[in-house]
């Protein structure tokens, strides 16, 4: 043999790749399968996905709002490229999508494009929740980006079942207190929050939602 040849360790590495049991994940993002399935987030091998659609035919679809990020000290207005990075700890609000500030331990990454002359999609990309990591919803002062409130949850302990228990909880609270809402450094009262689940809303949370 020279050295040219597979080692023996080599060949029955690959000869067990072959023979391996693999699952295949195949999303058709023109199917409603995939639309039912992701709408949340779905675990696939080690990443979390989630698929937002939204029809182009709705001509009273509410715009499309700011993707916000705050950077530097203040609140950036982030163009929705084709693919947009999200760095662990980076407080991020997509207008009217959810009325907090996400901050996550994780990475996140959105791909938008259109799947259809009528689709406009967006996938969404991040690590399935080690044990360690933990997620927040926040707010900070519209007008100054001084801190108002904070809760924060366990999702790699509590799935994404404790994710939602506590969104909810955290938006309760926070507009169920005026005091939690006026910033006290410049006075401004924060809108109303709201959460990802646009079919709860309330007139008034309906209203808060087309406000930020
Ligand atoms: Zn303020």
């Amino acid at each position: 043999m020279t050295d040219e040849c597979l080692s023996d360790e080599t060949y029955a590495f690959m000869k067990g790749l072959i023979g391996m049991k693999a699952a295949c994940t195949v999303m058709d993002l023109t199917s409603a399968e995939t639309e039912l399935r992701y709408a949340s987030f779905y675990p696939v091998g080690d990443m979390l996905i989630g698929v937002r659609v939204r029809d182009l035919t709705k001509a009273s679809n509410r715009p499309r709002g700011r993707s916000l990020k705050i950077i530097d000290g203040k609140i950036v207005d982030e163009p929705r490229a084709n693919v947009t990075f999200t760095p662990a700890l980076v407080p991020h609000h997509p207008e009217y999508n959810y009325g907090f500030w996400h901050i996550n331990d994780g990475q996140e990454m959105a791909l938008n494009f259109k799947a259809s002359d009528t689709k406009a999609v967006t996938v969404l990309v991040e690590g399935f929740a080690n044990k360690s990591r933990k997620d927040r919803f926040a707010w900070f002062c519209l007008n100054c980006v001084n801190p108002l409130y904070m809760r924060e949850v366990e999702t790699g302990r509590l799935g994404l079942p404790g994710f939602y228990g506590v969104e909810d909880d955290a938006i309760n609270t926070f507009n169920g207190d005026k005091k939690l809402r006026t910033c006290n450094e410049c006075g401004t009262v924060h809108p109303l929050a709201y959460s990802i689940y646009e079919w709860n809303d309330t007139p008034e949370l309906q209203e808060a939602r087309a406000s930020w």
